[in-house]
């Protein structure tokens, strides 16, 4: 299988300030991960930047004004208590939405059916509007929405098993059912979204989970919800928010996951992607915030991704 690569030096120079969990440390320890020799098949392409009419799908002026007119000449600029600038973090977002961009490009080619975008500022709390939740610009939004407007597809699932709920993603595509959004999320937690009940044009699926919810918690509402909701979508392109928060030992949120269960749900995606949409998977990181479980999860997840 055929796997791309995407990241970009900026991606690792974003900085939003000491201590912030947000790190460029977590990138170095991704890219890390992934130059262990199992991963010496990964192509690795240096993402371009989105352009503004690929930005302007998702987002409103106002957002794109304020990141990449209004970023600081130097130390930083906080657009909320999260969520913070640094001079090199605009061309940073418009690396990592570029990536998603461009692998979607890719995957419909045929040259790459599969890519990771390993990129920073995630990306899944942006909402049209407003840059929140150490996020600018909503990546995989951006990205689902080049699909259908270039590429023309009818049918993009985005599947977030990021520990947060996704409320851009969800506030972005609520009303248009050519994406279908299904999340695995804690609830209670940050942004506070992500009810059962927000369902938009009955294109978004979310499954809450418990604080303390594990590896079976997790599969079972992916077994008995979020998967079979994928399969009847039959989506022509999976797309993924690859958060690793959800992990035990993430410090920022209180589920159980354990490495593996990135493996399990990483190959039932893509036995959705081989089934309905030619074998296509971009995946983006989003959070995961545990050096360690983020090293190791990434190495799962992209395994997972290579058979
Ligand atoms: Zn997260």
């Amino acid at each position: 299988m055929s796997i791309a690569l995407y990241t970009h030096h900026s991606c690792l120079e974003h900085d939003p300030g000491p201590g912030h969990p947000e790190s460029p440390a977590r990138l170095e320890a991704v890219l890390e991960a992934l130059a262990d020799p199992r991963f010496a098949a990964l192509k690795r392409v240096e993402a371009p930047r989105a352009t503004r009419a690929q930005l302007v799908r998702v987002h409103r002026a106002e957002l794109l004004d304020e990141v990449l007119e209004r970023a600081p000449q130097s130390g930083w600029r906080r657009l909320d208590p999260d969520t913070v600038m640094s001079p090199v973090s605009a061309e940073a977002a418009l690396r990592a939405a570029g990536a998603v961009c461009a692998a979607v490009d890719a995957a419909i080619a045929g040259t790459n059916r599969r890519a990771f975008c390993a990129v920073r500022p995630p990306g899944h709390h942006a909402t049209p509007s407003t840059a929140m939740g150490f996020c600018l610009f909503n990546s995989i939004a951006v990205g689902a929405a080049h699909a259908i407007a270039a590429h023309c597809l009818e049918r993009v699932a985005i599947v977030d098993f990021d520990v947060h709920h996704g409320n851009g993603t969800q506030d972005i595509f609520w009303n248009d059912p050519r994406v279908l959004y299904v999340s695995s999320h804690q609830s209670p937690l940050y942004p506070g979204t992500g009810a059962r009940t927000e369902t938009g044009a009955g294109n978004i699926v979310n499954a809450p989970l418990s604080p303390g919810s594990g590896s079976a918690d997790f599969r079972a509402v992916y077994e008995q919800t979020l998967l079979p909701a994928l399969a009847s979508f039959a989506p022509q392109l999976v797309m993924i928010s690859a958060g690793f928060d959800a992990h035990r030992l993430d410090p920022l949120a209180n589920l159980n996951l354990e490495t593996h269960d990135y493996a399990w749900i990483t190959e039932r995606l893509a036995g959705i992607a081989e089934r309905h949409a030619a074998g296509r998977v971009v995946s983006s990181l989003e959070g995961g915030y545990n050096l360690t479980a983020l090293r190791e999860s990434v190495a799962a997840h992209l395994a997972a991704l290579m058979t």
